[in-house]
């Protein structure tokens, strides 16, 4: 029988905790740097990190030197796809014993690093950023409070992926604390706008998938090729202050309201370690997409998501649980609408879902819906109540996907809101 790295049955001989986001069926890439060394790339393993550099200095992985020998994952992903799953399965059979190389080796100790010892960073230089608006819910959720319950969805929203460009200079890595914005804000009752800290600085929870290798100016990445071209996911906060977004967003949309730092989770768990979680995606037939956009197959993943809010005392509650799978649009229509014009992408270009709400009110995923735009606001274990986020407040996103006793988890997408600069 063939090897398969995402075998439920398949242990590592290196001592991990139980429970973890890392079992040896996610093996998820990062960059990594430590006290001694600069960024490298690295793969996550129970509590460790794999130095992947390390790895390829000693020839344990059949790959051209210096193959590793990179500060982003930018150059290892511009190989594309297949090559991620060929190195993916390599490194699996060196921490399973299905390779004795690594297991044996004299120094085997030195090719792993404690999470807690290394500084994570951005996985990959990243090129352009989109961010979708893919969740049916949430999109019904913004409308009925601002327009129309009874026409929640505008017209053309079961047609295209909506979508806009956003900004990549902010993006920062989990663990990365943001200081409230400033901006221009017309302010309930007022009839001039007023520049002043933002009062309503939410977050947003999404997914954002990476892609590998590039097409062509003018040629399309069609439907079936897009599976090629995503790399892996992370989690995602599209950071928000809701009284700039409101008063700038007509006629062209989000834009400084959306780029005083938006958080990405340091691990790329890669499409091979959610092959065990795809799933169907929700029937698409009144209306029916076009053509370009009709997906084939299990194009939706079931990841567990949540968001906790933890306040300066130490305490913490969590005020939302969603799913990966409350997505009406799936990556690969996303990919495959975002190049139908002929738009070129590139490896380490940045795709968003969008606000990933459920039905439930509790897996809303942002403050403005389950607050309900201030009118129901969030109970908090402490006994203190939020509608947007407060100084202070460290808001962490997790995801997980679990089934036969696995669990592929991302690790925490985490920041914490500053008061504002004087
Ligand atoms: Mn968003």
């Amino acid at each position: 029988m063939s090897y398969s790295p995402n075998h439920p049955d398949l242990t590592t001989w290196l001592s991990i905790d139980a429970g973890t986001d890392f079992p040896v069926q996610n093996l998820p890439f990062g960059i990594f740097s430590t006290e001694d060394r600069n960024e490298r790339p690295g793969v996550a393993i129970g509590q460790y990190i794999l130095d992947l550099q390390l790895l390829g200095e000693a020839n344990l992985l059949d790959l051209e030197a210096p193959y590793f020998e990179l500060e982003t994952l930018n150059t290892f992903f511009s190989y594309g796809r297949k090559e991620i799953t060929r190195v993916r399965d390599q490194i699996s059979r060196l921490l399973t014993g299905d390779s004795s190389k690594l297991k044996d080796h004299q120094d085997r100790e030195a090719f792993f690093v404690l999470q807690s010892d290394a500084t994570m960073h951005l996985p990959f230089t990243i090129g352009d950023y989109t961010d979708f608006y893919s969740s049916e819910d949430h999109a019904r959720n913004v409308g009925t409070m601002f327009r129309d319950p009874d026409n929640a969805l505008l017209p053309n929203w079961k047609h295209i992926p909506v979508g806009y460009h956003g900004r990549a200079s902010s993006i920062v890595v989990s663990g990365t604390s943001i200081h409230r914005p400033k901006g221009q804000t017309l302010p309930q009752d007022a009839s001039s706008p007023v520049y002043r800290p933002s009062q309503l600085v939410d977050f947003e929870l999404e997914m954002a998938f990476v892609t590998c290798g590039e097409n062509r100016l003018g040629e399309p990445i069609s439907i079936d090729q897009t599976e090629d071209h995503i790399g892996g996911i992370m989690l995602f906060n599209d950071l928000s202050a809701r009284d700039i977004q409101k008063w700038e967003y007509v006629p062209l949309g989000p834009f400084l309201a959306k780029n005083f730092g938006s958080i990405l989770s340091p691990w790329v768990v890669t499409l091979d370690a959610l092959e065990p979680f795809r799933i169907d995606s929700p029937l698409q037939d009144d209306p029916k997409p076009l053509p370009y956009l009709q997906y084939q197959g299990k194009g939706h993943f079931d990841v567990n998501l949540e968001v906790a809010i933890t306040e300066e005392s130490g305490e913490t509650t969590t005020i939302c649980q969603s799913n990966f799978k409350y997505m009406y649009w799936n990556m690969f229509q996303q990919l495959a609408h975002q190049t139908v014009n002929g738009c070129n992408v590139r490896t380490g270009d940045l795709y968003a879902s969008g606000t990933i709400s459920g039905p439930e009110p509790t897996s809303y995923g942002s403050m403005l819906e389950l607050a309900w735009r201030g009118s129901k606001p969030i109970q908090l274990n402490s006994g203190n109540e939020r509608k947007f986020l407060a100084d202070g407040d460290t808001c962490t996103m997790r995801g997980y996907a679990e089934k036969d006793g696995v669990r592929i988890g991302f690790g925490p997408c985490s920041f914490t809101l500053l008061p504002s600069k004087s």
